[in-house]
């Protein structure tokens, strides 16, 4: 989902020389097959988007799969991007490496300030790790290696697997199905309580792109922080997110909430101040954003 996005993103800026791979064609969890690929292509920028990633449930039980193939991909791409000579690279994150009960909005500086979410743990210790490179590899080898942290992103060629997706695509395709099958409820996880923040993926793939072309090392690193929010600077409870997407839906029965499923952080709302003064706002709001995403589903579901 992200990756394409910034695809279409630098597309549209008229970037042309485009190297992309995927999983299937290239294993970023090896090391050796990542520096031959890195060698042979020798890009001059460098943008990590790959990630294993997923919903909550996901994270909550493949602990290993989280942290492991995580590690490995940004260790593998950021070494292997700064021995083929990358000017610069930018490494995404997640709204998800901040301490369970940080203050909200969250700022940066919060980082390592207390106690993980224990849902998402290992992922948000693998992507702390990520921006922990990054800052190193300036700070050690003057490397413009940047760190973003979006907060959690939706769109086109989202994950619609109800087991392993986020919230997003999964009510999309819960009430889907329900307004096709006639049905009378649908379960949504949780209390209904928890607070996200959403931004539309090609919102993120303006901001990736921004931050390419105005932002480097020294002015993030300059400022005594590794990484930078990007956000809307606006959430919403799950349980008004839900009615949202029934309304988009056409979904007219009832929304039950299921409290043996776990809520995870209780809000996630990112400080959006230095991005803002860094020059970027994003533009797809959040009706726009899950219409559209509602609307490719329809176009593009198996
Ligand atoms: P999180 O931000 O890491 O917690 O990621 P998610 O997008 O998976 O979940 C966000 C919130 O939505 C959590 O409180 C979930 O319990 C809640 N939620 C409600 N229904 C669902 C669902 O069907 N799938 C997912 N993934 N989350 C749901």
């Amino acid at each position: 989902m992200v990756g394409r996005a910034i695809v279409r993103a630098l597309e549209s800026s008229g970037y042309s020389r485009l190297i992309t791979t995927s999983s299937g064609d290239l294993d970023l969890r090896r090391q050796a097959e990542t520096q031959e690929f890195f060698q042979e292509q020798n890009p001059e920028v460098v943008i990590l988007a790959a990630a294993k990633v997923g919903g909550i449930m996901a994270n909550n039980e493949l602990r290993a799969d989280f942290l492991y193939d995580n590690l490995m991909i940004e260790a593998n791409v950021i070494e292997a991007a700064f021995r083929s000579g990358a000017e610069k690279l930018i490494f995404l994150g997640s709204s998800c490496i901040y301490p369970r009960n940080a203050e909200q909005p969250i700022q940066e500086e919060a980082l390592l300030t207390g106690v993980l979410e224990p849902t998402n743990e290992p992922y948000a210790i693998a992507k702390i790790a990520g921006i922990n490179l990054c800052e190193s590899y300036y700070r050690q080898h003057g490397a413009n290696f940047v760190s973003l942290m979006p907060t959690n992103l939706y769109g086109p060629f989202d994950n619609f697997d109800l087991h392993s997706s986020h919230v997003i695509p999964a009510l999309i395709r819960k009430f889907h199905e329900a307004r096709s099958a006639n049905a009378g409820e649908v379960e949504v996880w949780g209390t209904g309580r928890p607070m996200r923040e959403f931004l539309y993926v090609d919102d993120l793939a303006n901001a990736v792109v921004f931050f390419l072309e105005n932002v480097d090392a020294d002015a993030i690193y300059g400022q005594g922080i590794s990484h930078v929010n990007i956000g809307c600077g606006e959430d919403i409870s799950i349980g008004r997110l839900a009615s949202m997407v029934a309304k988009i839906v056409g979904f007219e029965g009832e929304i039950v909430f299921d409290p043996t499923k776990p809520d995870g952080m209780p809000r996630k709302l990112l400080d959006i101040t230095r991005l803002g003064s860094l020059g970027w706002k994003h533009s797809v709001d959040l009706d726009d954003g899950l219409r559209r995403t509602y609307d490719w589903y329809l176009a593009n579901r198996i």
